[in-house]
């Protein structure tokens, strides 16, 4: 399958500004897997649903409408682009997607969107279960400080000081903070029983720590060729 390239990897590794990149550079679109499952989250905060209950989960991936408009994402017709991108909703993410049933709710979606043309698809598990049968699979990954680094940077330029604070418990925002939800998710990712977090053989390991953007995709065009 020459129409997909797979991007899996943790938290703070680059593949979403890496994929939207390489799927400009080549004329693809660009499909952020984690959007959905933070699409979920959003959700489940919204109707005050309990994250560990999948009976009540059922409920909502039967009712959810997800759609995509350019880079905007919206929620039943509410455009929820901003909203998901708060530390609360990223760590809410992380818990139900260990989930089965929110799992297979959006593998489908995920197949269906990936199959309409010519894709990049990024995620934890685009490469293992959502288009296995991929020919370009890439894992991109970094040193947990950098990736602490980055997702600060992320999260102080979207001023998100205070939601951090209530969700944490921690005073403030500081990198440290930051790297201890980000080893949290990443245990949760790799660990859960469901797709977990995964490289396999015939990914390409790409280690971004010491690498720029324009490197990464370097690299990565190079592969394609
Ligand atoms: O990549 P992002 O941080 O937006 O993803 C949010 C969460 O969604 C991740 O922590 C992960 O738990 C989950 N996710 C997943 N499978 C994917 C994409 C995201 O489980 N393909």
């Amino acid at each position: 399958m020459k129409n997909v390239i797979t991007i899996d990897g943790p938290s703070g590794s680059g593949k979403g500004t890496i994929s939207k990149l390489l799927a400009l550079k080549l004329g693809y679109d660009y499909l952020d897997t984690g959007a959905l499952y933070r699409a979920v989250a959003w959700k489940v905060r919204e109707k005050k649903t309990d994250p560990e209950n999948e009976e009540d989960l059922k409920k909502i991936l039967g009712n959810i409408k997800i759609n995509f408009k350019g880079d905007r994402i919206f929620v039943d017709g509410t455009d929820v682009s901003s909203d998901i991108r708060t530390a609360e909703i990223g760590e809410l993410s992380s818990q139900v997607s260990a989930k089965p049933a929110v799992r297979a709710a959006l593998f489908s979606l995920q197949r269906e969107m990936g199959l309409q043309g010519k894709v990049v698809i990024e995620g934890r598990d685009t490469g293992t279960v959502i288009f296995p049968e991929a020919e370009n699979k890439f894992y991109l990954d970094a040193g947990i400080e950098e990736r602490a680094r980055r997702r600060y940077e992320e999260l102080k330029d979207r001023a998100q000081n205070i939601e951090h604070r209530t969700q944490t418990g921690n005073n403030m925002l500081t990198i440290e903070t930051v790297m201890e939800d980000i080893r949290k998710r990443d245990l949760r990712d790799s660990s859960r029983e469901s797709s977990p977090l995964m490289k396999t053989d015939d990914m390409v390991y790409i280690d971004s720590t010491h690498l720029s953007i324009e490197e990464v995709v370097a690299k990565i065009l190079d592969h394609l060729k």
